[in-house]
């Protein structure tokens, strides 16, 4: 049995009340929601150990800096990286992304190069990409999809060339669910010797992530999205690569030492760990891991499972849905449109029933263009939520339906 009381108890927000109604919060896509563990590992850092890290000789400051330590080789176990020094804390999954476009995009690409992406990419793995191209007269290729939402297979192997110089792509797709074949895609551009960044944002709460198994080069997420604070996330990135990269930003801790007319970088991981970083947003991290680790990344990934087959069938009984992205492997996430109704629309009065569901493009513009849509009505899943949640979405959508259509 699935200890959902349990889990529930442990995330306070979860007791809040919106018009007068228990809240279903289903826009775990966007972020998660917080244990207490995670809440708890913030105020305590700021209790009893907040210090600025890697500069003092003091006493906290040592702590603070041992902790910090600590918390990146929870992040290397959590992902199964080599070595500590290929975690790299950054902002999140958009800054992760920005540093390699920026880097790798100076370092290695040129005119006429080609980068490819698919279509059903987040802004945030399509933007810097395509800047980036547009900066260096280089073609950005986007990988078609095929009618379930799945990536088409063989449109990307016949996509790569030999002025192919790495391939983007999401892992999962925040709008349609899709897992990703990631293995395939990898083994195929390894072949051409081609370096594969994977955009984790909506894996890492999902899947037991292995970078080594997959063989990525670079692997990117945000802590937000797997019950960790905002502003912390990792980019991940094979060692050969991290050192050939020039760092992205530049002040203190990225150097090792500084004269008048040149500087000497840092080594990894401190060549991209420019400033004073987000500590409080590593303890809470640590503190999300432990707690995805303690729960087991199995029963997670069973129960939400079992939240996607329950809602697909309930939704699809509703007359005039066509839900987006229909593969077998995707996560417990339905986009959705209820006859012509306007996803904006739906969504008020979705909410009005104290259920909060995303309506929108959601971050990719280029995905709803090609889907020929305005947006579509998400609602994102977790394992806190329950049956009888879904229940209270397909009354809200109903209602919808009948003040709307
Ligand atoms: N990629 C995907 C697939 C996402 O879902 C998101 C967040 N919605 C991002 C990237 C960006 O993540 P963040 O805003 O945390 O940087």
């Amino acid at each position: 049995m699935f200890p959902i009381e349990k889990i529930r108890s442990e995330f306070p927000i979860l007791k809040t009340k919106v018009y007068n109604k228990p809240y279903v919060y289903f826009d775990n896509a966007a972020t998660t929601q917080k244990p207490m563990q995670v809440i708890r590992a913030i105020t305590d850092y700021y209790e009893k150990e907040n210090c600025n890290i890697h500069r003092g000789m003091h006493y906290l400051s040592v702590k603070a800096t041992e902790a910090y330590e600590e918390s990146r080789s929870v992040v290397r176990d959590f992902i199964n990286a080599d070595k500590s020094s290929e975690i790299i804390f950054t902002r999140g999954t958009t800054e992760s992304i920005n540093l390699v476009a920026d880097s790798f995009g100076k370092k290695f690409i040129s005119e006429g190069d080609e980068v490819i992406i698919s279509v059903m990419e987040h802004h945030s793995n399509f933007v810097p990409w395509q800047q980036m191209c547009l900066e260096r007269k280089a073609k950005l290729k986007f990988i078609p999809l095929l009618e379930d939402g799945s990536l088409d297979m063989k449109a990307f192997r016949e996509m790569i060339t030999e002025k192919t110089r790495l391939v983007a792509v999401s892992h999962i797709s925040n709008v349609l669910g899709t897992v990703n074949p990631m293995k395939e895609i990898i083994v195929h551009a390894h072949q051409s010797d081609i370096p594969v960044l994977i955009d984790g944002a909506q894996a890492v709460a999902h899947l037991t992530v292995d970078v080594q198994d997959l063989d990525a080069d670079f692997y990117c997420f945000s802590g937000h999205k797997m019950y960790a604070p905002m502003g912390i996330g990792i980019l991940y990135g094979k060692e050969k690569w991290l050192e050939e990269l020039p760092p992205y930003q530049m002040g203190g801790e990225m150097i090792k030492d500084v004269y008048f007319d040149h500087t000497v970088f840092n080594e990894l991981p401190f060549k991209f760990e420019a400033g004073t970083p987000n500590v409080e947003g590593v303890m809470g991290l640590r503190a999300a891991i432990n707690y995805m680790n303690d729960l087991g990344m199995d029963k997670i990934g069973a129960w939400q499972h079992e939240l996607l087959l329950y809602a697909t069938s309930k939704l699809n009984e509703i007359e005039g849905i066509k839900i987006f992205g229909t593969t077998a492997n995707k996560i417990c996430l339905i986009s959705f449109l209820i006859h012509n109704i306007h996803p904006y629309d739906a969504g008020l009065i979705i909410d009005k029933m104290g259920i909060a569901v995303r309506t929108g493009h959601h971050c990719a513009e280029p995905l709803m263009e090609y889907l020929n849509i305005p947006g579509t009505i998400r609602a994102s899943f977790t394992f806190y939520n329950t049956k009888e949640e879904i229940d209270r979405l397909v009354v809200a959508i109903e209602k919808a339906k009948e003040m709307l259509f």
